[in-house]
């Protein structure tokens, strides 16, 4: 569902953007908003949320599903976490739609998608354990890396209830919004994959906003 944010860019208090291929590991507060834009367009952002009080409880693809009784996250979509609670609600989306069933890349993966030499390709994953590796103070650890969502990113399901990766839905300047209703630690990887058509070949970069 397509719904613009009455929110000003200028307005907010915190302001970044992330080079493609780079994670970005923040806390945002309950009731801060927060935006991803897509600044270039076909981007895909690998998202993970913990609580920020307590790490073991995390935002949960199967919890969410269930509750909202649709596979794709737009506007008006709740997070829910592994203790089926509310974390974040999608408070603006003008992309449509956003897959939370594809998972994130993987150095495994890739040899099994794409070749067995794409083995030292960057991926997501690594990102996300770099990410870990070099921020303790977050208390987070790579067995807290799980299912994810991937912002932007368009994984149609066919009719016989496949995945596939396609071209991306997005465009330059579309974006995504959403209000935490706890505080959240939200790691990002800007996705660097070269091999499928999500980011048409050519990881660009993203750029966050918090009001
Ligand atoms: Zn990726």
């Amino acid at each position: 569902m397509i719904k613009v944010s009455p929110n000003d860019v200028a307005q907010a208090r915190h302001r970044e953007t992330i080079a493609a291929g780079d994670y970005w590991l923040y806390r945002v507060a309950s009731g801060q908003t927060l935006r991803i834009t897509d600044l270039q367009g076909n981007q895909a952002a690998d998202t993970l949320f913990f609580n920020a009080d307590d790490t073991a409880e995390r935002y949960s693809v199967s919890e969410t599903l269930r509750g909202q009784k649709n596979v794709f996250l737009t506007a008006g979509s709740v997070l829910l976490s592994n203790d089926d609670r509310p974390m974040l609600t999608l408070t603006a989306d003008t992309c449509g739609r956003h897959d939370t069933l594809g998972g994130a890349c993987a150095t495994e993966s890739n040899t099994v998608r794409y070749d067995l030499e794409k083995r030292h390709m960057h991926a997501c994953r690594d990102s996300w354990m770099l990410a870990v590796a070099e921020h303790p103070e977050f208390g987070l650890t790579r067995r807290d890396i799980t299912h994810n969502i991937n912002f932007f990113m368009n994984v149609p399901v066919t009719a016989e209830g496949g995945l596939t990766f396609a071209d991306g839905i997005s465009a330059p300047g579309k974006y995504v919004e959403m209000v935490a209703h706890m505080n959240v630690l939200v790691l990002i990887s800007n996705c660097p994959q070269l091999n499928n058509p999500c980011n048409g070949y050519q990881p660009t970069p993203i750029e966050v906003a918090i009001w």
